[in-house]
């Protein structure tokens, strides 16, 4: 048997097809699905195939793939018409409110967004 991909978290599921999950996107180093709670009219997750724990986890040879997450968002929210803006957050750890251990780029739009956030 192969090594396991996509880490022992809800999204390492999503990633085997362990959970349904339609995909907006997919390539060999990342997915892109909407947010099963959505904050907007469109909100989607870009997340890698790697299961890399959280931004400050992530090490130099990850560029690459965090490179490839902000362009899928960029596609992505092409596609779902967000011609008008949208928000690209990460959430890091506690403080940054994460709550999914699988680094992942929120993406969302459709609506005027408020800054600073909470
Ligand atoms: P975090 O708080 O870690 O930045 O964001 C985790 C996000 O994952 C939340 O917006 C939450 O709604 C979403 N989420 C959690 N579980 C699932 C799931 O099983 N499917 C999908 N599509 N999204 C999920």
């Amino acid at each position: 048997e192969g090594q396991k991909v996509g880490g022992d978290t809800i999204f390492g599921k999503i990633i085997r097809r362990e959970i349904p999950t339609e995909f907006l996107y997919e390539d060999e180093l990342c997915v892109a699905f909407n947010d099963i709670n959505p904050q907007g009219p469109v909100h989607f997750l870009v997340i890698p195939k790697k299961p890399i724990v959280k931004l400050s986890d992530a090490e130099d040879c990850d560029e690459q793939i965090l490179g490839r997450l902000l362009t899928v968002a960029r596609k992505v929210a092409k596609e779902k018409g967000l011609s008008d803006g949208y928000r690209v957050v990460i959430n890091d750890s506690d403080q940054g409110g994460q709550t999914v251990f699988h680094i992942h780029v929120h993406v969302i739009g459709g609506r005027k967004m408020r800054w600073p956030p909470g």
